[in-house]
């Protein structure tokens, strides 16, 4: 049985991250929210584009007016108004001076700013009663970025504001890396679909649609293979399917010790190599890590297949999705960093408890109270069959191998789960 972390090193090491040149799509600056940059950007644009004022006042050459006090003023004619989106068509000569506005762009001849908040305009001349800094509140063209040098690197994920950098520096089509496909099947000759009618001893695959959702939520392409019974033919067909059309796939159920878990056997007949088959965590114990090496007849398939098989419990589906899968799937989709769990730093409110045998994850909502993070362990039982206090579960507390109890307030490891993608 692997420590957790250990197999977290391991999983993210199998990992073949898409290609940056044949599993890149080019898209419309607007569909691209959320995708992963899959080349490195620069701008053919200076920011800012030229010299502009950063308030409203007056444009002036600062030899004119360094001198200039309350008690000595300085009076200038004002020979251009200057809006946003214009271009000067004067120079500015000794004693002159233009208005001008936020943004807009500084004539020839002047150097420095002096706000508006500052002067006394009568007609078309102005008075300064105080000596600006040399150079104030102009922003020099390419002060911010130069054209031509990096402006984004790959491997990032695009958000709101790299969107903003892209479409300043004209840059309307992107290349991204194309979504990951994964693969989901449910494993159980018990299971039967939320749509049919449920009969005595059977149990809803709520899995499917937790991972499909997991999945989605972490970026990639969901696609549900759906339920497959335990038999050994039915899931040697399901599992070539899927690693036949996915970069990525997850079965639930079938990978514990019992007569009809047939998962890894499965595996093992298909030519998988087979990396881990259990790991000291709790909830989430069984876990099956494999890869299937890329093969030579398909094209399409030039890369190796990771496969998770995940226990069938619910809430050690989704707690080893969280722990192990995302991991390996934000490095598979080609972020460049960032793929580990996010774990801070907080205290419960209540007394957690482990057993100690095994790295414990405890479910709950986790509030961020005066800068600290506060963890509220979720009412009833903890057990790994029961999803429904699962339910708004936001974060998890972590109990480490050997660790019994933890009093109320004192410090704890949390890892935040659903988190949105940024
Ligand atoms: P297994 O890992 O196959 O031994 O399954 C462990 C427990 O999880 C059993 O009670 C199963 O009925 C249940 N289970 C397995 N797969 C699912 C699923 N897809 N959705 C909900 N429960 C499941
Ligand atoms: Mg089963």
């Amino acid at each position: 049985m692997l420590p957790a972390q250990q197999a977290e090193a391991l999983i993210l090491d199998l990992v073949q991250p898409l290609d940056h040149l044949r599993d890149v799509e080019t898209l419309d600056l607007l569909s691209a929210q959320g995708r992963i940059l899959a080349a490195a950007v620069s701008g053919a644009l200076d920011f800012p584009h030229w010299d502009n004022s950063a308030m409203d006042g007056y444009a002036v050459r600062y030899a004119d007016v360094k001198t200039c006090s309350a008690e000595q003023p300085v009076t200038l004619d004002i020979i251009e108004e200057i809006p946003a989106g214009y271009q000067p068509q004067q120079t500015i000569q000794p004693g002159q001076t233009a208005r001008i506005l936020t943004g807009s762009m500084m004539p020839t001849g002047a150097d420095t700013i002096v706000i508006q908040e500052e002067t006394q305009r009568e007609g078309d001349r102005v008075t300064l009663f105080a000596a600006p800094k040399p150079g104030a509140f102009v922003r020099h063209r390419a002060e911010f970025y130069q054209a031509g040098s990096p402006l984004l690197p790959p491997g990032i994920r695009l958000s709101a504001a790299e969107i903003a950098v892209l479409a300043t520096a004209q840059t309307v089509q992107v290349p991204v890396y194309r979504r990951p496909r994964v693969a989901i099947l449910s494993t159980g000759s018990e299971l039967v679909s939320s749509e049919q009618t449920l009969q005595p001893g059977q149990i809803v695959d709520s899995n499917q649609y937790a991972l499909a959702a997991l999945v989605a939520s972490t970026g990639a392409e969901p696609i549900c293979l759906g339920i497959v019974p335990d038999q050994p033919e039915a899931l040697s067909r399901t599992i070539a399917q899927a690693i036949a059309t996915a970069d990525l796939v997850i079965s639930s159920g079938g990978v514990s010790v019992g007569d009809y878990d047939y998962v890894d056997r499965i595996l093992a007949e298909l030519g998988a190599e087979i990396h881990v088959r259990a790991v000291a965590v709790k909830p989430g114990k069984p876990l099956t890590v494999a890869t299937f090496q890329a093969s030579g007849q398909n094209p399409e398939l030039r890369r190796s297949v990771l496969y998770f098989g995940l226990p069938g419990n619910p809430v050690s589906a989704l707690v080893t999705f969280w722990r192990f899968v995302q991991p390996a799937l934000r490095k598979l989709s080609g972020l460049s960093s960032s793929w580990r769990p996010m774990f801070v730093k907080g205290r419960s409110r209540q007394e957690l408890r482990s057993d100690g045998k095994r790295e414990s994850y405890l479910w709950g909502q986790t509030h961020l109270i005066d800068g600290e993070y506060e963890f509220h362990l979720a009412g009833g039982s903890h057990s790994s069959g029961n999803l429904i206090n699962l339910a708004q579960t936001n974060s998890l507390a972590m109990l480490p191998m050997g660790q019994t109890t933890r009093k109320a307030g004192e410090e704890i490891q949390i890892m935040l789960v659903n988190l949105p993608i940024v």
